[in-house]
């Protein structure tokens, strides 16, 4: 059997240390021994979480040419070990380190750093020395890369995603908070198997359902149906559980993939150009998720062209551009006859992701639509 690599000094000579420190200490003093007794100087270290922090660039690690540029500046600039020296309080909750995996927007990821990102936390979270993961983000595609994670990872141990709307050179920069939150988070027992979660702002929300809703706002993160808790004075309370399947209760594991089949988003509107969705049938993608307006709804000089999609093999997937919603089978449109399938609630992009990992069990639409309603 390998030794799993290890991330942090091992506990256990640490622990033997301190005893064979209070057996000395016994025999020059004894009032000193009892200080000394190997439970009473236990070091704090050897009692805190163990938390790996992944550096990948955003606004959490930006900086901006002045104290007053909030939504000007350049991200992705300081590394990880900086932005964790920048909250020496997180030392009280948890023995961290940083990790520079990345150093980019998070407007950048794609599949294949999605993937890399993924793999690595999965590496972590088996290591026994490694009680939780945190990635700071940028914000742009948190619900993106955190939703990935949460339906591939294959552990109970939490994995934090966290990020922040301003700079750290910015006035009310939130990114040091906000790291502070997710370490409280991390550290806490009460966070295990809760799956994938984002802290922003206070909050505390599951990957499934956190989106950003607003393009400066420090309040940005909602969840479709509210933050599972919130954290306040260093402690997290949590009110609500993620109901659908996640991290170990998934059929998809981040270990088994190697690449995701590609899938593209399109975005419905007025006056819409059919040919653009020519393209879809040459470029390689296996599926096509169509934000629709209203519920997934698909305008009469766009039927032909999507029925052509179908035809060419690519899978159509409805879905709703409005953010929230179901969108309903043969409601408005005839998908049983065109073998066009629906998405639950989940945003396009979302929808996006998950019909790329339904894509790596299945070809069956009504078996990807089933996926589609299950997570
Ligand atoms: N464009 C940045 C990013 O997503 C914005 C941010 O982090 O808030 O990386």
């Amino acid at each position: 059997m390998t030794r799993p690599k290890t991330a942090f000094p091992s506990r256990r000579p640490a622990a033997m240390l301190v005893g064979a420190l209070a057996v000395a200490l016994a025999a020059a003093s004894p009032a000193l021994a009892q200080e000394a007794s190997p439970q009473a100087s236990q070091t704090q270290a050897a009692k805190k979480p163990n938390i790996v922090i992944i550096g990948t660039g955003g606004t959490i690690a930006g900086a901006g040419a002045s104290s007053v540029n909030t939504g000007d500046y350049d991200s992705a600039k300081v590394a990880v070990e900086k932005i964790i020296a920048a909250v020496p309080e997180m030392k009280e909750v948890a023995n961290v380190k940083g990790e520079q995996i990345f150093q980019i927007g998070s407007e950048s990821y794609n599949d294949e750093r999605m993937l890399k990102l993924a793999k690595r936390i999965s590496e972590l979270v088996k290591q026994p020395d490694v009680d939780a993961v945190m990635v700071t983000h940028g914000t742009d595609t948190i619900e993106e890369t955190s939703y990935l994670l949460n339906l591939t990872l294959k552990t109970d141990k939490p994995v934090v995603i966290i990020g922040a709307m301003r700079p750290g050179t910015a006035l009310s920069a939130d990114g040091p908070l906000n790291l502070y939150n997710a370490a409280v988070v991390a550290a806490s027992p009460e966070s295990k198997g809760k799956g994938v979660l984002v802290v922003m702002n206070d909050e505390i929300h599951s990957a499934r359902d956190v989106t950003k809703s607003n393009a400066l706002k420090v309040e940005t993160f909602k969840s479709l149906y509210g933050p599972l808790g919130v954290v306040v004075e260093s402690k997290p309370y949590y009110y609500r559980l993620p109901a659908r399947p996640h991290t170990t209760a998934t059929e998809f594991d981040i270990d088994q993939i190697t690449a995701l089949p590609k899938v593209d988003v399109f975005y419905a509107h007025t006056s819409m150009d059919p040919t653009i969705l020519k393209a879809i049938t040459s470029n390689g993608s296996k599926a096509l998720i169509y934000g629709g307006t209203g519920n997934g709804s698909v305008a009469d000089y766009m039927e032909e062209p999507l029925k052509e999609v179908r035809k060419s093999g690519v899978i159509v997937v409805r879905a709703t551009r409005t953010g929230s919603g179901q969108v309903v089978r043969n409601g408005e449109e005839k998908d049983d006859e065109n073998d066009w399938i629906v998405t639950a609630d989940q945003s396009p992009q979302k929808a996006r992701l998950l019909t790329s990992l339904a894509l790596t069990k299945t070809q069956d639409t009504k078996e990807i639509e089933k996926i589609l309603y299950k997570y």
